[in-house]
C-alpha cells in the first residue's frame, strides 16, 4: 500500500507512536494540566516542555504558542480577533487572497455577512499570488485594512507562496498578517520571528501528530481574543481543558521534523525526477505550477480530457492511495477554486489530482507511483479513443 495523500492527513509519525505507547504504557500522568494538584501540575510541566519545544522549532516564543484543535480554529479565532480590532479602529476591509483553504474563505464570507469588504488578490496562472497588487493595496488602503490573508503554500499545487515579502509590507504599513502555514509547517524551512508574520497555524495531523492537536502562533499575544470561552486555559485565550496528549504528540512530531530536515532536498529530488518520469512517458501531462517554487512532496498534475476521478480510481485498485481537489457535486467533477483562481480550462481542471507523500514515505514510493500512473492514463486514453 502506498499512501501518498500526506496534504489531506499524514498518517500518525513513528516517533510519535514510540512516544504514546510508552506515555500510555507507563499509566500517566493524566489530569487536567490546569489542576493544581500534584499530576495536574506534573501534567501542566511536560504541556510547558511541549510549549517549549513547538516554540523553538517554529523559531517563536513560548508565550506566543497556544495549542487549538487545528488550523481552522486557529484561523477561526485569529479573523475574530482581527475583526474585532478593526471595528474598534473603523477598519471595514479584509484583503485576501482567492486560493486560501476553505477554513480562511469561509471565515471571511462570514465576516462579509457582518459588514466587512472582502478585497481579492487575484492570482497569477502560475499559481502565486499577485504581489504587486497585494503590495498596492497595502500602500494606498492600509488604514481600511482590517487584516490581510495570505496562504504560506497551498495545499493544492503545493506554491509557496511570497509570504515574507507581504509580512514585510504589511508590517511597513500596519496591517496585520495572517498567513495560514499549515501545509508549510513540516514541508520546509519556517521561522516565525523572521517571516513578518503576526499570526500563523499549524495542524498536527498534518505533521504525523494526533488528529485534534494544532496551535496558533500570536506576535503580539494579547490582539488574540477567544472564540471558546471557558476556564482562562491558554492565558485566556483559548477556553477548554487543553487536549494536552495531543499537544505533546505535536511538539514530538515537530522535532522531528527538525531534526530530520535534511530528508526535504532527498525527497525534492526524487520528487523532480518522478514528475521527468511521467512527463516523459505521457506527453501531453500538465504539471501545475511546475515552473514555480513549490513543496518538496507536492505534484498537482492532470491530462486534458481525462477525469481526476477515473485516474484515482485506477490507482486505488493498485493499492495507491492519491487524491483529486476536486469538489463533487452529483458525481460531477468540478475545477477547484485554486485552479480556477489560475485560470484553468476546465477540460484540465476536472482532470486534477494530487500526489503527496512526505518525508518518511518509501525511497521507492515515487517509482511505483510514476508506473502506475503512466499504467493508468494509457489505459484511461485508450478507453476514451473507442
Ligand atoms: N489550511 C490549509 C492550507 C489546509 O490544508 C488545511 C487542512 O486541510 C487547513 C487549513 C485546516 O486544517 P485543520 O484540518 O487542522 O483544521
Amino acid at each position: 500500500m502506498i499512501y501518498a495523500d500526506y496534504n489531506g492527513s499524514a498518517p500518525i509519525g513513528q516517533a510519535v507512536k514510540e512516544y504514546l505507547v510508552n506515555r500510555l504504557n507507563n499509566d500517566g500522568p493524566y489530569a487536567n494540566p490546569n489542576a493544581i494538584h500534584f499530576l495536574g501540575s506534573k501534567c501542566l510541566r511536560i504541556l510547558e516542555t511541549a510549549r517549549q519545544v513547538c516554540a523553538d522549532v517554529l523559531g517563536a516564543r513560548p508565550d506566543q504558542v497556544f495549542f487549538t484543535s487545528g488550523a481552522s480554529e486557529g484561523i477561526s479565532t485569529i479573523f475574530h480577533s482581527a475583526v474585532l480590532r478593526a471595528k474598534e479602529q473603523g477598519r471595514q476591509s479584509i484583503l485576501i487572497s482567492q486560493i486560501e483553504h476553505a477554513a480562511t474563505i469561509a471565515a471571511a464570507l462570514f465576516y462579509e455577512k457582518q459588514g466587512m469588504k472582502l478585497i481579492w488578490i487575484p492570482t497569477l496562472p502560475s499559481g502565486v499570488v499577485d504581489l504587486e497588487f497585494v503590495k498596492k493595496i497595502l500602500k494606498t488602503q492600509a488604514k481600511d485594512i482590517a487584516c490581510v490573508a495570505v496562504m504560506a503554500a497551498n495545499n493544492e499545487t503545493g506554491v509557496i507562496q511570497p509570504y515574507s515579502e507581504i509580512g514585510k509590507c504589511a508590517e511597513e504599513n500596519q496591517v496585520l498578517f495572517l498567513c495560514d502555514t499549515t501545509q508549510l509547517i513540516g514541508k520546509a524551512e519556517f521561522s516565525f520571528s523572521t517571516s513578518h508574520l503576526d499570526f500563523a497555524v499549524c495542524s498536527g495531523h498534518k505533521l504525523g501528530a494526533l488528529p485534534g492537536s494544532g496551535l496558533l502562533l500570536a506576535k503580539h499575544p494579547t490582539l488574540l481574543r477567544p472564540i471558546i470561552f471557558g476556564g482562562g486555559q491558554e492565558l485566556g485565550k483559548r477556553g477548554g481543558t487543553q487536549n494536552y496528549i495531543g499537544a505533546e504528540t505535536l511538539a514530538i512530531a515537530l522535532k522531528n521534523f527538525a531534526d530530520n530536515k535534511d530528508q526535504l532536498k532527498t525527497l525534492n529530488t526524487a520528487r523532480l525526477s518522478f514528475e521527468a518520469k511521467i512527463k516523459n512517458g505521457l506527453p501531453g501531462l500538465i504539471i501545475f505550477s511546475e515552473e514555480v517554487s513549490r513543496l518538496s512532496n507536492t505534484t498537482f498534475l492532470a491530462y486534458p480530457g481525462i477525469m481526476g476521478q477515473a485516474v484515482q480510481i485506477e490507482l486505488e485498485s493498485k493499492n495507491i492511495f492519491i487524491t483529486t481537489s476536486a469538489a463533487c457535486s452529483d458525481n460531477e467533477p468540478a475545477t477547484s477554486k485554486v485552479l480556477q483562481a489560475m485560470n484553468i480550462d476546465d477540460a484540465i481542471g476536472r482532470g486534477a489530482v494530487r500526489i503527496s507523500l512526505g518525508l518518511w514515505s518509501a525511497p521507492t514510493d515515487y517509482d511505483i507511483i510514476a508506473d502506475a500512473i503512466i499504467w493508468a492514463y494509457k489505459k484511461l486514453l485508450k478507453i476514451q479513443s473507442y
